[in-house]
């Protein structure tokens, strides 16, 4: 599959969307940030941690226990924008701890999430440090991280105390994996979503462009990338905290405002991720990637790391 072949729903000439990770974010923030993208028309993804937790949280951001918020999300989800999951909290979470955020998470919101993106600091990420990576190229990862995230998550390890990778297969469809720096997300990781048959625990498998914060997003999604994504009738899923830098001292960051809105002036089909990924799903004859194009996207996803840092 190429993306040249696809022919994106309604007439849209390519698809853009985000999926936003709770890191830092405030509810005010959170209000400025999506009455701006639902003034442009932009049906996004935004992902929570349902409980706050017992222990110390990794982060400042807002969870659903937070006054306002989950009533706040509600409506968010009522107005089409997709809730989807980010661990059960900020921190560590056990498997009592991780069914009590998906449960806490279908009482919310109707239903378990869809999608959903591991958090750095939860150790019960699903195959996430090394475990992200195969062979010579986790060799490679932990030469590039010191050896920092060697073995360190443990989502998908039966009968580790922090183990639910089998919960994730029942409920949760779409995992996020690489990140990229092309504004065109499908260019770079052309077989998602996917299934990787050494993973099971994850159905499938999504990437991402890179924008995890103010800077690197208006980076990635600056006019001429826009204008080549609309070319190439590609599909972008932007990765970012809308926490890290977006509003600032009372005001929406302005070329964030300016480069949203001109994008959304453009002929797209601007969807939350779950939705695009359906549609990607239907269109695909074959579900699981191979070892080469593994091979290639790993590879692809280190040299990216190099340039972009090894968190
Ligand atoms: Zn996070």
């Amino acid at each position: 599959m190429t993306n040249q072949t696809i022919q994106w729903p309604e007439g849209k000439r390519f698809a853009f969307t985000i999926f936003d990770d709770p890191d830092s974010q405030t509810l005010d923030a959170s209000r400025e940030v999506y009455a701006f993208l639902k003034d442009c028309g932009l049906r996004t993804t935004k992902a929570v941690w349902p409980i706050r937790g017992n222990g110390q949280p990794s982060d400042h951001g807002a969870t659903c226990e937070d006054p306002g918020v989950a009533q706040w999300l509600k409506g968010l989800q009522k107005d089409g924008f997709e809730i989807a999951y980010h661990n059960a909290t900020s921190h560590t979470s056990n498997r009592e701890e991780t069914i009590r955020g998906l449960e806490r998470f279908a009482d919310l919101f109707g239903e378990y999430p869809r999608a959903m993106a591991n958090h750095y600091y939860c150790e019960e990420g699903v195959y996430w440090g090394n475990d992200r990576l195969t062979g010579l190229n986790r060799a490679f990862y932990n030469v590039l991280t010191r050896g920092r995230n060697r073995n360190r998550f443990a989502g998908h390890i039966p009968d580790h105390p922090y183990f639910w990778g089998d919960l994730c297969q029942q409920r949760i469809k779409y995992v996020r994996n690489f990140v990229f720096a092309d504004i065109n997300t499908l260019k770079s990781c052309p077989y998602m979503p996917y299934h990787d048959p050494r993973r099971p625990f994850v159905n499938y498998w999504y990437a991402a462009s890179e924008g995890a914060n103010i800077a690197t997003f208006n980076e990635c999604v600056r006019e001429p990338a826009q204008d080549r994504l609309e070319e190439e009738q590609g599909a972008c899923i932007m990765y970012t905290h809308f926490g890290h830098g977006y509003y600032e001292n009372g005001r929406l960051n302005p070329r964030f405002r300016s480069l949203i809105e001109r994008l959304s002036a453009k002929n797209g089909w601007f969807v939350p991720v779950t939705t695009l990924l359906d549609f990607l799903a239907l269109k695909k004859a074959e579900r699981a990637i191979t070892n080469q194009q593994r091979t290639k996207l790993e590879r692809r996803w280190l040299l990216h790391k190099i340039f972009f840092g090894t968190a």
